[in-house]
């Protein structure tokens, strides 16, 4: 157990958008199941590897349970692809141990750096949503602890209410301690993909029905800055290459490290606008195919280790919605008039469309429609005013924002974009809140 000085902070349990600061009172750090104790006084939470980005993985004040360390695989059945280990196992450990054994996550975020426990808590998507639904749904059953001391087993058959409320759950029933997951065979670690240019948001619309028909992943970079240019992009499909593609050899793996915290100033209108015409002419043809590692296809981002750094100390939050296909349009071209009027520039605009396919989670996030993630760097109260009106568009439209990428949404815009949260109340264990929990269950 580490006691917290109050004056410093306690660097690996922030959040990656280090925006706010946290300052837990006691972080719990167990190496087993049953070491997991829960103090008598205060609050308690879970804690993966911080990849949210606001302060829903954030305790002030109270516990934090990191279980990163309970990171064991537990058993494969290599015939039917069933996996169970614990939740502090990464993404990137199972893809480690399994790829090479020709089986895949069937659903992965945007970085590998998750455990399997935060996966669950977020009920996380990828670039397959629209064929393969959320992270929760390859989830077969889960082990969890309640501050009781009472360890259950949850499945759709055992225990389901408490299944369901822990998918998408934000961490709040309990400490998830192991689970059972579906992987998917695969013939090659490799991604055949095709990357289109588009020149509008129109065309967005028109390509990406056709790219998410055609390919298992679909992502667009959108540029959502240039003056009358914005909506233009590039569409990145793939699917796994099968094993008579012509390969290339397996890349040495190179990471990188962002030494410093960027100056505040050097992230302006200006450095935004270079960047994303130079990302859009980067991308010459209109029409390009490759095969590719896997790593560089999911995850472009890890190879830069600490690279929200490039936001300075003050930090950066992720904007990340979704709204009805029938308003998606007009809600992704007014937010982006919006954005451009306020002068706060969003370095990374990713556009996708989710599928059908719902979740078991009674919180999850992600549902069909249109959805846009953005991110900007902290200038306080300006950055802050921005996103509550971009709320207020989004909820008018029947959409909602995601809570892992959160760190300010008020209570009232929370329980707009989530009407089941009383339901899911019912399921919370006392002993457990976050930041984000007692800011949004309020009022
Ligand atoms: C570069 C980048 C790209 C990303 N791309 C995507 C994306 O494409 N799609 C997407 O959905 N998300 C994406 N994310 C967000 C990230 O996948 C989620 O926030 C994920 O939940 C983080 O997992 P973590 O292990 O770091 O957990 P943390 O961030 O530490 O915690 C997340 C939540 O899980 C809870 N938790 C963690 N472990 C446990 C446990 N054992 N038991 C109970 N609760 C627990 C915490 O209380 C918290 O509520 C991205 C993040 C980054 C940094």
């Amino acid at each position: 157990m580490t006691a917290c000085d109050s004056k410093k902070l306690p660097e690996n349990v922030q959040s990656w958008g280090r925006y706010p600061k946290h300052f837990p009172a006691t972080i719990l750090r167990p190496a087993w199941r049953s070491d997991i104790t829960f103090p008598n006084e205060g609050a308690v939470l879970g804690f993966g590897l911080g990849r949210s980005y606001g302060d829903s993985c954030h305790n002030s004040g109270g516990a934090i349970i990191d279980c990163s360390r309970l990171n064991r695989l537990l058993g494969f059945d290599e015939t039917t692809g069933v996996l169970r280990c614990e939740s502090g196992v990464s993404l990137g450990d199972i893809l480690r141990e399994f790829t090479p054994r020709g089986w895949f996550l069937p659903v992965t975020p945007g970085t590998k750096f998750v455990t399997v426990g935060g996966a669950v808590a977020n009920d996380v998507h990828g670039k397959n949503h629209h064929c393969e639904g959320t992270f929760g749904r390859h989830v077969l059953r889960f082990g969890l602890l309640r501050s009781d001391g009472v360890s259950l087993e949850c499945s759709l058959e055992s225990n389901s209410d408490l299944f369901r409320a822990t998918i998408g759950g934000m961490g709040l029933t309990g400490i998830i301690t192991w689970a059972e997951i579906q992987l998917k065979r695969i013939e090659t670690p490799f991604i055949a993909k095709e990357s289109r240019r588009f020149s509008s948001l129109d065309e967005f619309f028109d390509i990406s029905t056709e790219f998410d028909a055609r390919f298992a992943y679909t992502v667009s970079w959108t540029d959502c800055v240039s003056p009358q240019k914005y909506g233009r992009g590039i569409l990145m499909a793939g699917d796994h290459a099968a094993a008579s593609d012509s390969l290339p050899g397996v890349p040495h793996p190179r990471t990188k490290t962002f030494p410093f915290d960027m100056p505040s100033l050097a992230l302006n209108r200006y450095s935004i606008l270079a960047f994303n015409a130079a990302y859009y002419r980067s991308h010459f043809s209109q029409l390009r195919r490759n095969i590719e590692y896997y790593d560089s296809f999911f995850y472009p981002l890890d190879a830069i280790l600490h690279w929200n750094r490039v936001y300075g100390r003050r930090g950066f939050l992720q904007y990340q919605f979704h709204v009805p296909f029938s308003a998606g349009k007009k809600v992704v071209s007014d937010i982006f008039s919006h954005i451009a009027r306020s002068g706060e520039g969003s370095f990374l605009a990713v556009l996708k469309t989710f599928g059908s396919i719902k979740s078991p989670g009674l919180m999850s996030f992600p549902r069909e429609g249109v959805n846009l993630a953005l991110d900007f760097p902290f200038r306080g109260k300006s950055t802050l005013k921005l996103l509550d009106e971009l709320d207020e568009t989004v909820a008018d439209a029947g959409g909602a924002v995601y809570p892992a990428k959160d760190a300010r949404m008020s209570a009232k815009s929370f329980k707009k974009f989530f009407p089941q949260w009383i339901e899911f109340a019912r399921f919370v264990d006392q002993k457990f809140s976050s930041d984000f929990w007692r800011r949004v269950s309020d009022g």
